[in-house]
């Protein structure tokens, strides 16, 4: 068996990531791969925490622009990645992984608060925790909520898993001649206004050291293969 090279790892997803072929919402197969994928690398040891997005379901910036009061609308996009996290509870679950939700914003109903001691607790006994609600502030993004977490549980590194194999000079869908990135800095990334994260999930990982590895997962096998530090995708660190 392969050697890990992360032993505590913070993977985000966006919300797109569920949502498949269907392109909104979230599909089940698509999800049950993910999961699949999840209990693969929990099984070798990893502590994994999950930040999933919102934009399948409902984006505050896009509700904005259309005459929405933006923190109304960012409230809504906050509870959209609690649907995904409450959505991705039940995928794990189903497939035989011990998992917790962590909710930014109360709700005592449906997932625990956001307790960082007891993040912690829950990863050491080898569950996931799924942060869900973002930052639990408006104006912010799942991105920067990833980087946030992240520093908080000790995470390694940041996975950020897309439907791109890593960071390109352009986008690879319209110009052939796009180049992947095998490694950037964070200062490259900021620079050129790379589509890695967002400013300030970017600059908060830069401040902190904290390195992000963008990959694509919707290849099998590949969440895996990055945990074990293989070098698929491309890296930013310092
Ligand atoms: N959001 C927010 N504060 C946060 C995280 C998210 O207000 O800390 C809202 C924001 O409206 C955002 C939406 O939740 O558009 C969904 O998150 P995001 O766009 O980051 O999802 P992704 O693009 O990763 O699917």
């Amino acid at each position: 068996m392969s050697k890990l090279r992360y032993k505590r790892v913070l993977l985000k997803l966006s919300g797109e990531a569920l949502a498949g072929e269907q392109g909104y919402g979230i599909e089940p197969k698509t999800i049950t791969t993910i999961a699949n994928e999840i209990k693969e690398v929990v099984a070798c040891g990893v502590q994994l925490s999950l930040v999933i997005g919102g934009g399948n379901i409902f984006r505050g910036l896009a509700a904005s622009s259309k005459g929405m009061d933006r923190a109304s609308a960012d409230y809504m996009g906050m509870l959209a990645t609690m649907i995904n996290s409450l959505a991705m509870q039940d995928a794990l679950e189903k497939v035989g992984v011990d998992t917790r939700v962590q909710s930014a914003i109360a709700m005592q109903e449906v997932a625990e608060p956001y307790i960082r001691r007891r993040a912690i607790r829950h990863l050491e006994k080898g569950r996931v925790v799924i942060f869900g609600a973002g930052t639990g502030n408006p104006y912010f993004t799942t991105d920067t909520a990833a980087s946030l977490r992240a520093m908080e549980v000790g995470a390694e590194v940041i996975l950020k898993g897309t439907k791109v194999d890593g960071v390109y000079t352009a986008d690879p869908k319209k110009d052939v001649n796009a180049v992947k990135f095998a490694q950037l800095t964070y200062i490259e990334v900021l620079k050129k206004g790379l589509q890695v994260m967002d400013a300030t999930a970017t600059s908060l990982c830069m401040d902190n050291n904290l390195p992000i590895i963008v990959f694509d997962v919707t290849t099998d096998g590949n969440v895996k293969k990055v945990v074990c530090g293989e070098p698929i995708g491309t890296i930013v660190k310092g």
